[in-house]
């Protein structure tokens, strides 16, 4: 068994790497046992102080890695850079945070002394998706360790040097061998992972097949969960939106990553009277997208990740137009190109009993579901399994405000396109998931609150 590395943009492999045997996934894990107590003992200031190089060692590389990112992926290189750039703020937000977020909660009771203490759970195992192939596992890895707890990474098999680059930053930083490792397996081998005793619980961000496999095996296991899963935001257009706002938000969310992340606008829910405006406007942002080189900065367009999932993609896209969608835009896979790229692409007139108006289609394909009004449009965003994002784009922000929070999701953005941020906690509802990651609600998703009650 062994991880191939296919550049989206060539479609040539660059690289193959072995998945580990059963005897070394057991080292790692006794490797991760054995360091626990000492990380844990640690203070919480010398842990953070760590995480602080790890912020510098991604600043201080951040081309290397970027462009790992870029020829493992395929996403564009300046959206590669700003993702490592992010990774270093959630090092430093959780290093400068953490000691307030997980200090002593005194609560007044009938003992002497009563409170909460926040302690680590021990190892979290992290099963990781390629999309945003550093900025998940940080976003996981920054709270929890400086929590206390020790971190095994299980990435996507199509980013197995990211994985290893990953591991290497906090070696690099100073952290103790076994505090975070990469677990070089294929998805059939997390089960197992997830069920040994040296393991206490499991946070997953990819799609729902797989959220619901880990979800049941920990269930059974009794660990913690956390999982983070797909969605189908949507972008509500009211008519007294600015349009020229709402369209360029619009393509900046649908197409950043090549369309390829959880909290992309994916439903475009547009009320009558300014659809046509709309939609027209969105073809000409759409149209203005050029596939190309994603390490050449002009590029705006990137491939998608692996071919296999744009042959799905595009198999969701054919059997909508089958069911009535009309193609505006794009609609196709180029001819001419090696790699996964797919045309930018717009569908309108989707409705129900199209997959694409139920399923998630992540990649560059917009879907524009028009509206009566106001209240159809709620109806339409909140008629979905999914409850990840949301946005409202109207000019009058207390209407927004109202609407938001009518809208069935884990957050959702007034006049702006949904994004996570560090300070902010992100997560879903329904088929999106459960728990949530970022701001002081994810680093104390894998703590003990333990009560101590002293007369
Ligand atoms: P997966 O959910 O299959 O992969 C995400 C991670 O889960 C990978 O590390 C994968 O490993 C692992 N995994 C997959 N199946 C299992 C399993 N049964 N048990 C344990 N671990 C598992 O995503 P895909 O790469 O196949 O992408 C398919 C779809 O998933 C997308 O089209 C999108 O809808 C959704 N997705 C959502 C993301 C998000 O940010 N919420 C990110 C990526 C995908 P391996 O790579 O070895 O299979």
């Amino acid at each position: 068994m062994s991880f191939e590395v296919i550049n989206p943009a060539t479609g040539e492999k660059e690289g193959e790497f072995s998945a580990w045997e059963d005897a070394r996934i057991d080292q790692a894990l006794e490797q991760a046992a054995e360091v626990a107590p000492q990380w844990r003992a640690l203070t919480i200031t010398e842990r953070c102080e760590l995480m602080r190089g790890a912020a510098r060692v991604l600043r201080d590389n951040k081309e290397q890695y970027a462009t790992l990112i870029t020829r493992e992926m395929g996403k564009l290189i300046n959206e590669a850079r700003g993702e490592i750039e992010k990774c270093a703020w959630v090092c430093d937000y959780y290093a400068d945070k953490a000691p307030e977020f997980l200090h002593d909660e005194p609560i007044e009771s009938d003992a002497g002394k009563s409170y909460v203490a926040y302690q680590p759970l021990g190892t979290v195992l992290a099963v990781m998706p390629w999309n945003f192939p550093f900025w998940q596992v940080f976003r996981f890895a920054a709270p929890a360790l400086c929590a206390g707890n020790t971190g095994l990474l299980k990435h996507a098999s199509n980013v197995p040097q990211c994985a290893q680059a990953i591991e290497a930053i906090f070696r690099e930083a100073g952290f103790p061998d076994g505090v975070f490792t990469a677990l070089m397996i294929r998805a059939s081998q997390v089960e197992k992972v997830i069920e040994d005793p040296r393991v206490q619980a499991v946070t997953l961000t990819g799609s729902e097949p797989a959220g619901r496999k880990v979800a049941a095996t920990a269930g059974a296991a009794l660990k913690k969960s956390v999982l983070e899963l797909g969605g189908s935001d949507a972008f509500v257009v009211l008519e007294d939106a600015d349009l020229d706002e709402a369209v360029k938000n619009a393509v900046a969310s649908r197409f950043l990553n090549a369309g390829q992340s959880c909290i992309a606008a994916k439903r475009f829910i547009v009320v009558d009277a300014i659809a046509e405006d709309f939609v027209a406007r969105f073809k000409a942002g759409v149209e203005s997208l050029k596939p190309g080189d994603p390490l050449d900065e002009n590029t705006s367009l990137a491939p998608m990740a692996r071919s296999d999932l744009r042959e799905e993609m595009h198999k969701q896209v054919v059997d909508s137009l089958a069911a009535g969608a009309v193609n505006v835009t794009g609609c196709d896979l180029y001819e001419n190109m090696p790699g996964a790229y797919y045309k930018a692409s717009i569908l309108d007139q989707v409705g129900p009993g199209m997959r694409a108006y139920s399923e998630e289609l992540f990649g560059p394909v917009a879907i524009v579901i028009r509206a009566r009004d106001e209240a159809d449009a709620l109806r339409i965003a909140n008629d979905t399994t999914f409850g990840l994002g949301g946005n409202v784009w109207t000019r009058d922000s207390d209407r927004g405000e109202r609407l938001a929070r009518q809208l069935d999701c884990g957050c959702c953005f007034v006049n702006s396109f949904v994004k996570s941020d560090p300070r902010l906690p992100f997560g879903g509802i329904k088929n999106s998931g459960y728990g949530r990651e970022l701001s002081h609600h994810g680093i104390h998703e894998f703590v003990n609150a333990k009560t101590v009650w002293i007369k």
